[in-house]
């Protein structure tokens, strides 16, 4: 390894061997030995690096007994550099095999401490009972090293493609990309799930949500979104719920629900169009329907009434009184029969904070949407108009008994030619959880925070 000022960058990737790009050429692959198998004469690594794996196969009479020794030594997780010939082989797994020539070990793996994680801790019961992926005490208390796992690193990748996916979209949409504070004075999303922080004597909370923020913008940029996380001291433990995930949120001047709604739509089939262009082995892996996925990214999603989905889930005798928040037991039932994300609209006023813009046409109801993923995933999506005019934002937050003066600035957005507006939010973690097909939504984040974990 005595390689100074010269380069170390990859230049040989083994997706790219498995492609064809270098059959009967003599390679260097560089990677980690995902597993290895043998006997005292023939020795078969499977080598992985972020693009595939491929099997290389080292010969004791043709490497000699100290490169063989040194072969074998390369246990889990050992990082190497093998250097051989690359040979195309129909039974090998890929389709390409290496011969190996010469092996250099980067970084030696301890035959005392090997790999803690094995084939046995994936699919598992997880710390509530639940058959998750990777959900276990010993896989969470290694999360820095499941994160190699086949089945880890494929949604990891998902993710990627959803991140860019999305700056994409609002980008190719005139949106420009805007930054909040994340020490915030007030709530966007009910008290009960701010966390508190000590500021300097004072108390501040981490931000849920970079809408308020946004808003005051809104009248200098028109349409403006981010990606940034946000934070909720969500103490009950579900399947999609994280106390850090990622945000995606648009507002914008100018638009009525329906003009936003087309927006989230749009923002979530080119998220599914974009896995498929960029993820189908990953998503083949993960055994999704690709013609499931591609309906996601042609479709048009239909909309429907709050009052509708009541009626359908009474229909279903379901116990549920008008006026009440959809919770995720709800959402599942109705989101059993969706072949495609469909969205709630029209709100009971009652069940949603100040910041929603009463319907002018009904009172009772507020201009909002919820969009609802399929195949029991529930909401991905939650926003709508804003209550605009000074007049009836201080009417709403006297309504509701919220104190106006951490609101000052939120009331003189609208005292300064307010303007007709809106936005919603988006769980990236949701919908990257929703389309991979996770079984927990702490599957598509590195190190998922929750109510009983924020190590490692
Ligand atoms: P839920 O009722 O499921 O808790 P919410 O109504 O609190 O959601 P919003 O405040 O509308 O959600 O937030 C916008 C979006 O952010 C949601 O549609 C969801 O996709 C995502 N989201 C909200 N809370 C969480 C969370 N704790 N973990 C992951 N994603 C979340
Ligand atoms: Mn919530």
């Amino acid at each position: 390894m005595e390689r100074f000022g010269e380069s170390l960058v990859k230049t040989i990737w083994i997706g790219d061997v498995q492609n064809g790009q270098h059959t009967d050429q003599t390679v260097e692959l560089k990677g980690w030995v995902k597993r290895s198998r043998g006997n005292n004469n023939i020795w078969f690594v499977v080598l992985r690096d972020s693009t595939g794996t491929i099997q290389c196969v080292g010969k004791k009479k043709a490497l000699g007994e100290a490169v063989f020794e040194t072969l074998k030594g390369a246990i889990i997780e050992t990082s190497v550099v093998f250097t051989g010939h690359v040979r195309a082989d129909e039974r090998a797994e890929g389709g390409h095999e290496l011969d190996i020539a010469n092996v250099e070990i980067v970084g030696a793996v301890n035959s005392e401490r090997p790999f803690p994680i094995t084939e046995a801790d994936m699919l598992v019961e997880d710390e509530d009972g639940e058959l998750t992926y990777g959900g276990t005490e010993h896989t969470l208390n290694h999360r820095h090293l499941y994160l190699r796992t086949t089945r880890a690193t494929t949604m990891l990748k998902l993710r990627s493609s959803a991140f860019g996916a999305i700056h994409n979209y609002f980008r190719g949409h005139d949106f420009l990309e805007y930054q909040a504070p994340n020490f915030v004075a007030g709530a966007v999303e009910g008290g009960s799930t701010l966390f508190e922080v000590p500021y300097f004597g004072k108390q501040a909370y981490l931000t849920q949500s970079w809408q308020l923020y946004a808003e005051a913008a809104m009248p200098a940029l028109e349409r403006l979104y981010t990606i940034a996380p946000s934070f909720r001291a969500e103490k009950s433990r579900t399947r999609r719920h994280l106390t850090e995930f990622w945000h995606a949120e648009m507002e914008m001047a100018w638009a009525t629900n329906n003009d936003i709604m087309a927006h989230g739509e749009g923002v979530v089939r080119s998220i599914a169009k974009t896995l498929l262009e960029e993820r189908e082995d990953e998503l083949t892996y993960l055994e999704r329907d690709l013609e499931m996925i591609a309906r996601y990214a042609d479709s048009p999603y239909p909309r429907m009434r709050y009052d509708e989905a009541i009626e359908i889930l009474q229909g279903k005798d379901v116990s549920v009184e008008w006026g009440q928040d959809l919770d995720y037991s709800k959402e599942k039932i109705l989101t059993q029969d969706f072949d495609v994300p469909h969205f709630l609209t029209h709100y009971p006023k009652v069940a949603k904070p100040f910041y929603h813009r009463v319907d002018p046409e009904d009172e009772k109801y507020v201009l909002c949407h919820d969009l609802l993923a399929p195949e029991g995933y529930g909401e991905i999506i939650g926003g709508g108009e804003r209550t605009w005019s000074e007049q009836e934002i201080l009417q709403r937050i006297d309504e509701e008994g919220t104190p106006r003066e951490p609101y000052q600035f939120y009331i003189d957005v609208r005292s300064y030619g307010g303007v007709p507006h809106g936005g919603f939010g988006l769980g990236v973690d949701r919908v990257v959880s929703w389309l991979a097909g996770a079984t927990h939504i702490r599957e598509v984040i590195p190190f998922p925070r929750t109510s009983r974990r924020v190590t490692p």
